[in-house]
């Protein structure tokens, strides 16, 4: 417990899955929280029962000004920043044949774009010896039918953060990626597949785990919060796969 005491952290994506847990476990932990969601009522929703000292901030990341607006309402409520997380994603099955310019857009517009225009609204403000983390997954390192716009928007948001963990070297921010592999979150349901079709896909993904099942919103939290931490204090420039061993086989 309070392994965050007085750190001011954004979440983005932080009214549902993992951001939302992330978002609970950095509050337990004393810091103080901006929680970002692009829909008023799903942040509200989700904010309902959470204690501590937090705001909520619509923004769609996708989107310039929501990004400069999102970093503005943090560093006027709470001045600087210590803790970026830009967790924010979204994973449409597409497969390779259908894709169309409109699908790119969209992805990479939320995945890639958003996190690099929140980092350069951010780093102005950001505490020497913070912390940048964002959410990556394992697609980009494993082939998955239909994920080939997703995977390569991570693939490219991995490139990317190696280049800002050198460019941002002389400050002592660190830049760390975590991977998740299947997490049980909204994030299946959003797929744009049918039900049967995503639980099936689920069963597929848990018996490829050596763990044997999907993980956790409160595992990645757990990763996000030690990455986050003092307790990281030399990990730097890494992507943490927290896949139950997915990735390794
Ligand atoms: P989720 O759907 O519960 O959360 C995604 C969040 O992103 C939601 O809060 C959603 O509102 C937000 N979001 C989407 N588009 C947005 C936009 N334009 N502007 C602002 N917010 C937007 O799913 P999740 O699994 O918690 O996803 C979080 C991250 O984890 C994503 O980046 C996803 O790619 C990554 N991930 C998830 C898994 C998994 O199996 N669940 C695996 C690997 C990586």
């Amino acid at each position: 417990m309070n392994k965050l005491q007085n750190k001011v952290a954004v979440i983005t994506g932080a009214n549902s899955g993992i951001g939302l847990a992330t978002a609970k476990l950095f509050l337990e932990n004393g810091a103080k929280v901006v929680l970002a969601g692009r829909r008023e009522s799903a942040l509200k929703e989700a904010t309902t029962d959470l204690e501590g000292d937090f705001i909520t901030v619509v923004a769609d990341v996708s989107k310039e000004e929501d990004n400069t607006q999102l970093i503005k309402k943090t560093v006027d409520k709470y001045g600087n920043i210590d803790i970026l997380f830009l967790n924010a994603g979204i994973a449409p099955v597409t497969p390779t044949t259908d894709i169309t310019a409109e699908h790119y857009n969209e992805v990479f517009d939320i995945n890639v774009k958003g996190p690099i225009l929140a980092t350069k609204e951010a780093l102005p403000f950001m505490n020497d010896k913070g912390s940048i983390l964002f959410t990556n997954s394992i697609v980009h390192q494993k082939g998955f039918d239909g994920l080939a716009v997703y995977s390569a928007s991570k693939g490219a948001l991995r490139a990317y953060a190696r280049v800002l963990t050198s460019e941002v070297k002389s400050r002592g921010i660190r830049v760390n990626s975590i991977a998740p592999g299947p997490i049980d979150t909204p994030i299946y349901g959003k797929m744009g597949l049918p039900q049967e079709v995503v639980e099936e896909m689920g069963k597929g993904f848990a018996t490829q785990v050596p763990l044997g099942r999907f993980g956790t919103s409160e595992e990645i939290a757990n990763t996000a919060l030690f990455l986050a931490s003092d307790e990281a204090s030399f990990i730097n420039g890494v992507e943490l796969e927290v896949d139950g061993g997915l990735s390794q086989i």
